[in-house]
């Protein structure tokens, strides 16, 4: 039986009208103290025995040769990829380097690709995300702003709380308060379950810095999304 206990909730929590229980004020995802105890690999052994389990209580014959590996392979999965982001260890290294050509414009990367998991549900969140940022002197090689997106998104997830993680890592990393960062997703357990409304994406933002005034603001979108 999984058992979800010390679940740390922040002053601030709310109750949604659904049940689900939103973090108010802190926008760390919420972790355990003993989060990191436990290596990759033990992690990996509890949870194939626990996916196992399930499995077996949903009726299926896990010793079927089709469903034999799949125990292992979630977990493997979980630990690996799509939840690997949650362990610090695999957070990308950053390598700045000097704006020589002074360049002090908005620099703007769009539609990089997002794949996350609603942490209500567990199933997969995907859209697009687009960032910008002005240079307080220095630039960032531009494939580390998606690794640090891959990063935050491999964990289970809130969007309002991702767009707040991505756009606080990229404040600090690039030390600049002109971040802006948007989020525009669909997510499964809209689509393919409970409501299953097919055609709406959620978007969220985060602006700071220039981007608070609307002048900046609109270039930003007009680039986005003309
Ligand atoms: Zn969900």
């Amino acid at each position: 039986m999984l058992k979800m206990t010390g679940d740390k909730l922040s002053i601030g929590e709310v109750n949604h009208p659904t049940n689900e229980r939103h973090i108010g004020f802190s926008p760390d995802t919420p972790l355990r103290k003993d989060a990191f105890d436990l290596t990759d690999e033990q992690k990996i052994n509890t949870i194939s025995r626990y996916m196992k389990e399930i499995m077996k209580t949903l009726g299926l014959d896990v010793e079927d040769d089709s469903l034999k590996g799949t125990p292992a392979r979630v977990a493997r999965m979980f630990v690996k990829e799509i939840f690997s982001g949650l362990n610090p260890k695999n957070k990308p290294v950053i390598t700045l380097f000097d704006n020589k050509y002074k360049y002090n414009q908005m620099l703007v990367e769009k539609n990089i690709s997002l794949y996350s998991n609603c942490e209500h549900h567990l199933v997969p969140i995907i859209g697009k995300v687009h960032i910008a940022y002005i240079s307080s002197g220095k630039v960032i090689g531009l494939s580390k702003i998606n690794r640090l997106v891959q990063y935050y998104a491999r964990r289970p997830q809130v969007q309002e709380r991702m767009t707040i993680q991505i756009a606080n890592e990229l404040k600090s990393v690039l030390q600049t308060r002109n971040v802006a960062v948007v989020i525009d997703a669909s997510h499964l357990c809209v689509s393919s379950r409970g409501i299953r409304d097919t055609s709406s994406s959620t978007i969220t933002s985060e602006y700071s810095g220039v981007f608070l005034e609307s002048g900046r603001r609109n270039e930003f979108l007009k680039y986005v999304y003309s």
